[in-house]
Order: C-alpha cells, then sequence, then structure tokens
C-alpha cells in the first residue's frame, strides 16, 4: 500500500480536518482517541476495468471504491470518472464524506469511488460498456444496506441506469443500490437538483438569519455541470445575478447575469456535450476569457460559489475575490479551496466561508431520502423532497454555527463542520466499541 506521503490531495484533507479542530481536542482530549480510526479507511478495494472501445482495442482502466466509516449508516458516495482519478484523490473524496454525510444528522456511513476512465470524447456505446465493466467489478462489494455509491464528476442519469441495469442483470435484485436514478424507476424528485440547491438554500437561510438576502447579488459560479447548473437555476429564482460559468476551458461571463433563457442554454451545451464556450454563438453581450477561472474576473463579486474541483482556488484567488468586495465563498464542490486559500478568506472578518461539507450535503442527503423511499416502495412528491432538503439544508447550518459558538469561536463555519461532523462519527464509534 503506498504511503500517506505519495498521497498529497487525501493528506491535505486530514491536515485541514485535524488543525481546525484543535479547540476541540483540547476541550474534549477524549476525541483525540478516535482520530486515528477516523482518518482511515475501513476497505480499499482497487480493481481492474477491462473494455474494448469502438475501434474494437482492448483497454485497462483502474477502478476503486473506498469504503471509509460505516458507524452511521451504509457506506454512501459517489463515484467520479476523471482522468485525474487515482487512489488518493478517491481516499480524500471519501474522508470529506465522512463528516458530511454525518452533518446530515441523517443515518449515512461514507465511501467514494470510481475510475481514471475519461467519459470526455467517448461514444455513448463506449460509455455503456465501460458502465457494465465497472459494475461487473464493483456489485460484490455493495448493496442497499452495505454500500450505496452514486453521481459525481462524469457520472451523471445516464451512467447510473447503465450500472444499475447490469447491477440487476449480476443479481437479479431490484432494490436500492445505487441512487441519482430516474424518477420513473426508483429514483427520487429533486435528486439532481439537490446539490445544488441545497448550496443555495444554507446560503440563503445564513443570509436571512443575518438580515441579508440574494436579491440583486454578483454571483460568480465556476463549473458547468450538475451542481454550478442548478446553484445557478435556484440563484436565478431568488432575484441573484448569476454572472460565470467556466469548464476546464476557461470562463464565460455575462456582466449583467444569465436570464433564464441563458441558463437554458448552458444546461443544453452541457448535457450534448459541448462548451461553455460555445455560449457566445447564443448571446450578442457574452464574453469568453479562455484558461481563465471566474474568480480572476474584472467586475465585482458579491458571493462566489466553486462548483467544479478540488483545488480550484488558491490563496492568490481568494486575495482576488476580497478585493472584489467578497462577502461569502460557498462550496459546492468538495474541497475547492486550498488549505492557504481558506487561511486567506479567514483574515477577511466581513466574509461568511461555508465548506463544502455543509453547503455542497444536499445531495447526499436526498439519496438518503431516495434510499428511504426505495426502502419503503414509495415515491414522495417533489414539494415534499424540497422541504425536507430545505429543512436538513438549515438543521446543517444551525449545527455548524452552534458547534463553532460552543467552541468559543462563533462565525468559525470551517471549524463548526468539521466539528459537528467529528463528535457524531466519534460518537457513535466509541458506543459500538470500534475505538475503545
Ligand atoms: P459534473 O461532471 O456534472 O461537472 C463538473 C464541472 O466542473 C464541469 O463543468 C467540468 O468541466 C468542471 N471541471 C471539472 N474539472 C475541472 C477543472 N480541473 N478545471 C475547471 N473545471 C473543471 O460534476 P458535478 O457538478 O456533479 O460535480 C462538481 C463538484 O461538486 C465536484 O467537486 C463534486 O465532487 C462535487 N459534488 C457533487 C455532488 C453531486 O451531487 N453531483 C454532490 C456533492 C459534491 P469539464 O467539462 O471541462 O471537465
Amino acid at each position: 500500500m503506498a504511503r500517506p506521503l505519495e498521497q498529497p490531495i487525501f493528506v491535505q484533507a486530514v491536515k485541514e480536518v485535524i488543525t481546525s479542530l484543535k479547540p476541540l481536542f483540547q476541550r474534549h482530549p477524549i476525541y483525540l482517541e478516535a482520530l486515528p480510526t477516523i482518518c482511515t479507511p475501513e476497505r480499499s478495494h482497487l480493481f481492474q476495468v477491462p473494455w474494448v472501445d469502438d475501434e474494437g482495442i482492448q483497454r485497462i482502466n483502474h477502478g476503486y471504491r473506498v469504503q471509509f466509516n460505516q458507524a452511521l449508516g451504509p457506506y454512501k458516495g459517489g463515484l467520479r470518472f476523471h482522468p485525474t482519478v487515482d487512489l488518493s484523490v478517491i481516499k480524500f473524496l471519501a474522508f470529506e464524506q465522512t463528516f458530511k454525510n454525518a452533518l446530515t444528522g441523517l443515518p449515512l456511513g461514507s465511501a467514494k469511488g470510481g475510475s481514471d476512465f475519461d467519459p470526455k470524447g467517448r461514444s455513448n456505446r463506449e460509455v455503456y460498456k465501460f458502465c457494465r465493466a465497472f459494475m461487473t467489478q464493483l456489485f460484490p462489494y455493495i448493496g442497499p444496506d452495505r454500500d450505496v455509491p452514486a453521481g459525481d464528476i462524469g457520472v451523471g442519469a445516464r451512467e447510473i441506469g447503465y450500472m444499475y441495469g447490469q447491477y440487476k442483470r449480476l443479481t437479479r435484485e431490484f432494490h436500492g443500490v445505487l441512487t441519482g436514478k430516474q424518477v420513473g424507476w426508483g429514483g427520487s424528485h429533486i435528486r439532481p437538483e439537490a446539490t445544488g440547491y441545497g448550496l443555495i438554500y444554507i446560503t440563503d437561510y445564513m443570509l436571512r438569519k443575518k438580515g441579508g438576502s440574494l436579491n440583486g447579488k454578483r454571483c460568480a459560479i465556476s463549473g458547468a455541470g450538475n451542481v454550478a447548473q442548478f446553484a445557478a437555476e435556484k440563484l436565478i429564482e431568488l432575484g441573484a445575478k448569476v454572472i460565470s460559468f467556466s469548464d476546464s476551458d476557461g470562463t464565460i461571463y455575462e456582466a449583467d447575469g444569465f436570464d433564464k433563457e441563458g441558463l437554458q442554454q448552458i444546461m443544453a451545451l452541457k448535457s450534448s456535450r459541448k462548451r461553455c464556450s460555445d455560449y457566445v454563438n447564443f448571446s450578442k453581450t457574452a464574453k469568453y476569457f479562455v484558461g481563465a477561472n471566474p474568480w480572476s474576473l474584472e467586475t465585482e463579486i458579491d458571493f462566489a460559489f466553486p462548483c467544479a474541483t478540488q483545488n480550484e482556488i488558491g490563496a492568490e484567488d481568494a486575495q482576488n475575490l476580497i478585493n472584489k468586495g467578497c462577502k461569502g465563498l460557498f462550496e459546492g464542490a468538495n474541497m475547492p479551496s486550498t488549505i492557504e486559500a481558506v487561511a486567506v478568506l479567514q483574515t477577511c472578518k466581513d466574509l461568511v466561508y461555508i465548506p463544502g461539507k455543509a453547503a455542497n450535503a444536499g445531495g447526499v442527503a436526498v439519496s438518503c431520502l431516495e434510499m428511504a423511499q426505495n426502502s419503503a416502495r414509495m415515491v414522495w412528491s417533489r414539494e415534499k423532497v424540497d422541504r425536507m432538503l430545505k429543512e436538513i439544508m438549515e438543521r446543517i447550518y444551525d449545527s455548524c454555527e452552534e458547534a463553532a459558538k460552543d467552541l468559543q469561536d462563533e462565525g468559525n463555519l470551517q471549524l463548526g463542520a468539521n466539528a459537528a461532523g467529528f463528535r457524531r462519527v466519534a460518537d457513535a464509534m466509541f458506543q459500538q466499541g470500534l475505538v475503545f
């Protein structure tokens, strides 16, 4: 097994948690005893994924499923298909998932998985063949009461469908072993929207508690995928101006904000696997910046919503945002801000920072609601699931706020999120004798 130093992003995620939790360990040293176990995955599955491309050439990708912690419920976390995926990335994501899932207050353990397969440029038939091959390797490790994967970067409704079909072929069981399924056959209403909507629900709740609102605020979004699109939809509904989207090629900017038609166009481009740069063919007012991220736009930004990927905001970007008058950074992506960026953000007392563990937990929360509907053989209405999502996001914010206050660092939601999540998992581990 690789030593920790060969897993830089996993080490970064662990460092971030341990450093921020110093006040918790000083106040309650007993929690230090749970620390090594909480930072170690319970089990890691590594497997090859052999498949044949459209040219008839045999391809081999690496597959992963890291089952991190089962103290609170079945292992739960998404699958990512992206060329940057390796064991370090999957361990970091599974570790983050431990705290996020605990924060939801729902019965969810933590896991993450995926492959270095790159769906970009692959035909639908190739994606289908890869998904089948991936599930053929993964299926022995998962089950509705054991481990329930979902989507993440590169894994949307299409991929979940192909994988679910293969799971059924192999097991002859129709049960809730994957979430993010289509609503017609076991999916939940609001699951596609949940991470983006949840991000805006928690932001809106925090602002309303402080006497503010999103109305008229200039919001910069990175990414143009699932999380970015539905965060934008909710922001526009609440009267905010969404001024950017991005992908790995560059940033598209609308000075007066994307309207509903503009957002529909971004959604259409992405579902037909086109690029943000293609948006300039639709709008005369849009500007495209090759290779740039939204944080470097020469414009005022009230709030930033990173919704693309890890480490997309460095210290310089964080300082840029503060200089532009940014008053809030709310993470839709997992760990989009580096440790150095978070340190810069925390120098600005007027800026609210909500880490991804809390801010993007809406997706997994609705996944848990999907599991509940599957177990009960029920379909809940869109309104009911949306209402439950909103309540969960508000509860998450309150628990982070209270945990920070309890540790005498009011307003430090990084500490609050880590402390509230850590305590829930550690308490369960002590009670189950998993740490003694
Ligand atoms: P998608 O695959 O739907 O979209 C990802 C978007 O981010 C794409 O626009 C992609 O552009 C862009 N992107 C990816 N890598 C980079 C990069 N290195 N630089 C710039 N842009 C990049 O994924 P999701 O929207 O589902 O996920 C986005 C983030 O949210 C991830 O961090 C994920 O872990 C997190 N998240 C997702 C949840 C969900 O329910 N989907 C739940 C909780 C967190 P391109 O097409 O060029 O790659």
